[in-house]
């Protein structure tokens, strides 16, 4: 469990300094392919280490040598250099292959279909509009693919002297490793994304001050709520609450005061409701209540309920407390109207409880 953390606290080097989502998964890529490249390579080495074959010992040697490369990538991103690490992660690999290449294997084995992952695997790690880079370095790697595929590069004939089924086993783990790494890495770079977009639609349907779901939100939810209204042939119940004289709580205590009162509303009003009751901050101090599968009577027991906690919560400041109140009016939704009908006539409602005396629920059509 330890071991995980600490990989993922490593993978996660130098995205915290970021607050472009995009660039984070960036840097998050560069740091996951940096660590999938360390494994593969610490593979190789046992292996060729194991094979007991000279020219497989030598490539041993340089593969540590990239290997040190690419546990300097996110060393790079941990110092905010992403983009040195990003050049770093595709020397190391390119680097590797080409050496082995030239060095080892020549054209002879199945080894250069990693210039094809390569070039798949740009995309991935360069921001998009960088794309003439993602196309050159792109180009460069199917060109090395093709170059060793096509022209015959001699083996070194050391290498040869392995017996036929590891040289088969050799060859045919490239093709599949490299395939492999792919699936892998889109799988990642998806998983990335669903997340991001998570955290994205949180952000855009949440109300900064008050933590509680925003007007956006409010409004896809009332839309859906009376869709729904309208399938089940079921009661619908809209409300807005406004704080009372609320403009003599900024006037005489500051903003910052006002701010605190909101979110100590917000709070309580969030109390009081049950799992599947809607609360959003819809406006300044304004408030937005979808009560779904309950008739008018029972929802303005709901809102009674609602308007006493606030009555009976004083905000405590230091050295004083504030006595505030909320009216609140409502109205049973006809499904067949459009939700902006069902706003207006909540805020009529609203309004008849201002000029009531303020402090009290109206419902409309009771
Ligand atoms: P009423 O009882 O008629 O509602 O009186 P009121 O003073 O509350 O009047 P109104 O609802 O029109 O007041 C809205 C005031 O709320 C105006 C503005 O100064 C204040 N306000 C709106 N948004 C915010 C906010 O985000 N923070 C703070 N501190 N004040 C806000
Ligand atoms: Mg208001
Ligand atoms: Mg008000």
């Amino acid at each position: 469990m330890h071991l995980f953390r600490t990989i993922k606290e490593w993978l996660h080097w130098g995205c915290e300094a970021e607050a472009d989502f995009t660039l984070k998964r960036k840097i998050l890529s560069v740091n996951v392919v940096a660590l999938i490249g360390m494994l593969s390579f610490l593979a190789y080495i046992f292996f060729y280490w194991l094979s007991m074959n000279a020219a497989l010992e030598r490539l041993a040697g340089m593969t540590v040598l990239f290997f040190v490369l690419l546990a300097g990538v996110p060393w790079l991103n941990r110092g905010g250099h992403n983009v040195a690490a990003r050049w770093l992660l595709v020397a190391a690999l390119m680097g590797s292959q080409l050496s082995a290449s030239l060095s080892v294997y020549g054209s002879f084995f199945n080894s250069y279909y990693y210039y094809i992952l390569f070039a798949m695997g740009v995309p991935i790690v360069f921001p998009l509009r960088s794309w003439l880079l993602i196309l050159a370095v792109f180009i460069s790697n199917l060109g090395l693919f093709f170059l060793f595929r096509y022209s015959h590069f001699e083996p070194d004939p050391v290498l040869l002297e392995l017996d036929s089924s590891t040289l088969e086993l050799l060859s045919a783990s490239y093709i599949f490793l490299s395939y492999l790494t792919l699936f892998f890495a889109v799988w990642f770079v998806e998983l990335m994304a669903a997340g991001n977009e998570r955290k994205l639609d949180k952000l855009s349907l949440t109300d900064a001050l008050t933590n509680i779901p925003n007007r956006r939100y409010f409004e896809i939810a009332l839309q859906q709520e009376i869709a729904k209204a309208q399938r089940n042939n079921s009661p619908l119940v809209l409300a807005i609450l406004d704080i009372d004289f609320f403009k003599k709580v900024n006037d005489q205590y500051g903003h910052d005061v006002g701010d605190e009162v909101i979110k100590h509303i917000a709070n309580h009003l969030r109390q009081v409701l049950r799992a599947g009751n809607t609360v959003a901050r819809v406006g300044g101090e304004e408030f937005a209540v979808l009560l779904p599968e309950m008739n008018l009577q029972f929802a303005v027991e709901v809102a009674e309920r609602m308007r006493q906690t606030i009555e009976l919560n004083d905000y405590q400041m230091e050295d004083e407390s504030l006595h505030l109140t909320i009216s609140i009016g409502m109205v049973g939704v006809d499904v067949n109207e459009s939700p902006e009908n069902a706003y207006k006539l909540a805020d009529d409602a609203l309004y008849a409880a201002k000029r009531g005396g303020r402090n009290r629920v109206i419902a409309l059509g009771e």
